[in-house]
């Protein structure tokens, strides 16, 4: 975690300065850095948002004295040990040992922070991409758009109107926390519970933003240009680092998923890193032998399939598949035969192929004859 810069001196004023000159000084310097004079200017809303935490704890009698003694350990959450926050952890950090020990002990000062403001990460976001078999093999360039819970950048985040701020809540004087009595048959119980002036933030705004309503978050839409690796398979995701929703009290954004959708191709099918392709050919081309076009990812090549292919005969055409994902090289393209019979003959057809059984021989039907031979010694 970066070095925090000290309050006094962001504010620009000395360790002795008066409620009255903190005031001036943060008014000045909220308007000097505010959002609305700055568009899209990310070191203004950076120090926008450094200010108004400085004028937070300054401004604040109680965490002023914790910040004197202590620095920053002694009023930011993400400074103390014992607390179960952690920016970027993918948990909503919820669990809060302070909590427990203030409702076993009663120690109300066993808390090194003041307010327990919620810091939790953002949700992330699942989107999906179609893409064309072909895409998928040589990889592509694709812009995803899609919605997402972005910081208000009218606001820069703090949810307090131009000019207004963040004030320390009157009801629980910042520390988020309220106690609560209750008459019981053993006396009197107290318990502490969180302020439900402020939701236990510590602080109110007195006048939020516009756009947001003061909740420091806007939903908009966004996108983002993703390179879509060759090899790339039908359901596979790619992550998008802090393209998500964008989390509570700095607690970090959540991610981008997006889950790539295959088209079905209308010759290729995937297998693995294989390509496998259907390939009809006629009875007389499988007898004769011939070339043959068969489509692949680089296009149109001849193959020559030899006579005497059979039905259902495979032949691989090297390193023609989907390129591996991980790695170097390719996967190969499968070509699988599938003989046609033709239907439909006219009556010179059928004289052509009667004369031609009746010059066939054993030898031409390998696969019969032998079928034929195991039957004959079967029932002899
Ligand atoms: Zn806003
Ligand atoms: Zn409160």
């Amino acid at each position: 975690m970066p070095q925090k810069e000290d309050y006094y001196k962001l504010l620009g004023v000395g360790k002795g300065a008066s409620e009255d000159e903190i005031k001036k000084a943060y008014r000045r310097m909220a308007k000097q850095y505010h959002p609305d004079l700055n568009k899209d200017n990310k070191s203004a809303e950076a120090k926008f948002k450094e200010v108004n935490e400085a004028y937070e704890v300054l401004s604040d009698k109680e965490k002023r004295a914790r910040y004197d003694q202590f620095g920053h350990a002694g009023v930011n959450q993400n400074y103390s040990g014992g607390q179960g926050y952690s920016s970027g952890s993918p948990f909503e950090s919820d669990f809060d040992l302070g909590d427990l020990f203030g409702s076993f002990f009663g120690g109300f000062g066993g808390s090194a922070s003041g307010s327990r403001r919620r810091v939790s990460r953002g949700s992330n976001i699942e989107v999906s991409v179609s893409i064309s078999f072909e895409e998928s093999a040589k990889g592509c360039s694709r812009t995803v758009n899609f919605e997402r819970v972005a910081e208000c950048e009218a606001c820069g985040g703090v949810g307090a109107a131009a000019g207004s701020a963040k004030k320390t809540c009157s009801v629980c004087r910042g520390s988020g926390q309220v106690v609560v009595s209750q008459r019981t048959a053993f006396g009197v119980i107290q318990t502490m519970s969180t302020c439900s002036h402020c939701h236990g933030e510590g602080s109110v705004i007195e006048q939020p933003c516009a756009k947001c309503g003061g909740k420091g978050r806007i939903k908009r839409s966004d996108s983002v240009e993703v390179q879509i690796p060759a090899g790339v398979d039908s359901g596979q995701i790619l992550n998008v680092r802090s393209k998500g929703n964008v989390g509570v009290n700095g607690g970090g954004s959540g991610d981008l998923h997006i889950s790539v959708n295959v088209k079905p191709h209308q010759f290729f099918e995937r297998n693995n890193d294989d390509i496998w392709c259907e390939l009809p050919i006629t009875f007389v081309q499988a007898s004769l032998g011939d070339d043959v076009v068969v489509p692949t990812l680089e296009g149109k090549v001849t193959y020559h399939v030899h006579e005497g292919t059979q039905h259902g005969d495979v032949f691989k055409l090297k390193g023609r598949g989907i390129p591996h994902l991980q790695g170097r090289g390719r996967g190969d393209q499968m070509i699988r035969i599938t003989v046609e019979v033709p239907k439909h003959l006219s009556e010179e057809q059928r004289k052509i192929l009667k004369k031609f059984d009746s010059v066939s021989v054993p030898r031409n039907y390998q696969k019969k004859q032998g079928f034929f031979e195991r039957l004959k010694s079967m029932f002899s």
